[in-house]
């Protein structure tokens, strides 16, 4: 899989976290938030599948509920998931002020 570098914007707005470890291993921790969604979800498992690799899903409750099918399928084919809320709003389209009172 090509290598794509977090773009310096991000880097700035967030100095706080770690951007990089220096390492000799040539391993990456792949993971995908907000799913399963229809479509996205079986898209990065198709994907995933090609090159026999594995990744942690970050799911949202709300989305599990009415996508269960597609919720099996991240488990049966051999990764791993998270609880990431059952529900939030889109954080890119949403005041923080509006984000942080809910
Ligand atoms: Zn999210």
């Amino acid at each position: 899989m090509p290598f794509v570098k977090t773009p310096v914007i991000v880097r700035k707005i967030y100095p706080e976290l770690i951007w990089h470890l220096p390492t000799q291993e040539k391993k990456i921790y792949l993971t995908f938030d907000d799913g399963p969604i229809p479509g996205v979800t079986s898209w990065v498992l198709e994907q995933l599948n090609k090159y026999n690799a594995k990744a942690t899903f970050f799911c949202v409750g709300d989305n599990v509920s009415k996508h269960k099918d597609i919720y099996d399928l991240i488990l049966t084919n051999g990764h791993s998931t998270g609880n990431h809320t059952h529900n939030h709003l889109n954080g890119w389209f949403t005041l923080n002020k509006t984000y942080l009172k809910i």
